[in-house]
């Protein structure tokens, strides 16, 4: 039996608060061989004081040696097998701007570009146009009219917007029409598969009404397409889990996710302060929070260990407010790993910190992932750590007699 079928099975309902806060990219590497990772070099007295109280380990997010994007990161920490569950770019996109996918639509990311006079591209993000610019041309798109078939255009954030194609018989496999490189110009969509050629004809005719429309804007008088998808099908949280859950994000993407098994997306924070505020304000109304922090990963990505590290404190300036709240069980992870080092994801174990309820204390003293290594709760896969969190609470029930 799959764990989420037993999971499903031996839920059990009660009080308990838990709390899963997410560094996005939490792991790291050392500079050199036998340095401090960023997590350690961080002074993190909060996550330390927690460390010592509680269990350490390490997961692993899709499998040992594989990369994952946040997308697979995620739905592993929210214990949906991301090999089994495949969500596309696309889907996300449009999920994180609330937009409700339904079994007919086909979501795709675009992107405004450049183009110059022979039609190549000159800037693969229109000069990261503003918002301020860039929504008012996305809704001016709403204009576009193609026969039988509805179409929505959801502005995202500077040169990125998303569109969904609602019909009948449109497939989602449907190849990226951005070449990736500049002085070209964007490719022709063009379909995986036989299911998604009326995807593929559609969206070229999107484009060529698209281009009419921006015509003669400076920056953005293009469009590129990529991550087309259809809305996957996941079990919801309260289904699998029996949790009313709250998901608290900055950014769509992770909201998105988050709002694909069913959680609720509360507040509008704009920081981390802001969004302990709002799981503050949420905390009578639900039995599960997802806090997501971005920032470890956007600086991991930038290759800057130091400024990495200093996130990774402002993470751990949090945590008083959250434990002051008195979860059951509180849980500090990331979705990956993303090494200033390496200036991008990887592959490598994330350190996992479970505080609360039930919890046999480890030997160890610190939040970082040489302590992780000696920590109880070993090394395990990211889809496990929702079961673990449940047991913790109580919320499961014994298997077999
Ligand atoms: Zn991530």
């Amino acid at each position: 039996m799959e764990i989420q079928q037993l999971v499903r099975e031996l839920k059990i309902k009660n009080d308990s608060k838990i709390v899963l806060l997410v560094a996005d990219g939490l792991g790291g590497l050392p500079l050199e061989p036998g340095g401090p990772t960023e997590l350690e070099a961080a002074k993190t007295p909060n996550l330390d004081a927690l460390a010592k109280i509680g269990t350490l380990g390490n997961s692993i997010p899709i499998l040992p040696g594989i990369t994952p994007g946040s997308g697979p990161g995620h739905l592993g920490l929210f214990g949906y097998d991301p090999l089994k569950f495949l969500i596309g770019r696309g889907a996300l996109e449009a999920t994180g701007v609330g937009f409700n996918l339904g079994p007919k639509d086909v979501a795709v990311r675009c992107n405004f570009v450049t183009l110059d006079a022979a039609g190549n591209i000159t800037d693969r993000r229109a000069g990261r146009i503003p918002s301020e610019e860039s929504a008012p041309l996305a809704i001016k798109l709403r204009e576009i009219k193609i026969s039988g078939i509805e179409i929505f255009v959801e502005p995202v954030k500077e040169h990125r917007f998303c569109v969904i194609f609602r019909g009948e018989g449109l497939g989602g496999s449907v190849a990226d029409t951005d070449p990736q490189k500049t002085g070209v110009p964007p490719l022709d969509p063009h379909a995986h598969n036989a299911e998604s050629q009326k995807t593929a004809e559609i969206a070229k005719q999107f484009v060529a009404q698209a281009e009419k429309l921006l015509k003669g804007q400076p920056k953005a008088n293009g469009l590129t397409l990529r991550g087309f998808a259809k809305a996957p099908a996941l079990p919801s949280y309260e289904d699998v889990y029996g949790l009313k859950a709250a998901a608290i994000a900055v950014y769509p993407m992770y909201k998105g996710l988050a709002q694909l098994v069913g959680m609720d997306l509360v507040g509008k924070p704009t920081t981390l302060a802001e969004e302990i505020d709002v799981l503050a304000k949420a905390w009578n109304d639900y039995d599960f929070f997802f806090v997501h922090f971005k920032y470890t990963d956007s600086r991991g990505e930038d290759g800057n260990f130091a400024e990495k590290a200093k996130m990774i404190e402002q993470f751990d300036a949090v945590v008083p407010r959250v434990m002051a709240l008195n979860p059951t069980v509180l849980a500090v992870t990331g979705d990956h790993s993303t090494p200033a080092k390496m200036k991008g994801h990887s592959w490598h174990a994330v350190p996992v910190l479970i505080a609360g309820q039930n919890v046999r204390t480890d030997a160890c003293q610190s939040f970082g992932e040489t302590e992780c290594l000696k920590g109880g709760l070993g090394q395990f896969q990211a889809m496990y750590l929702m079961p673990l969190l449940l047991a913790h609470a109580d919320r499961l029930g014994k298997f077999g007699a």
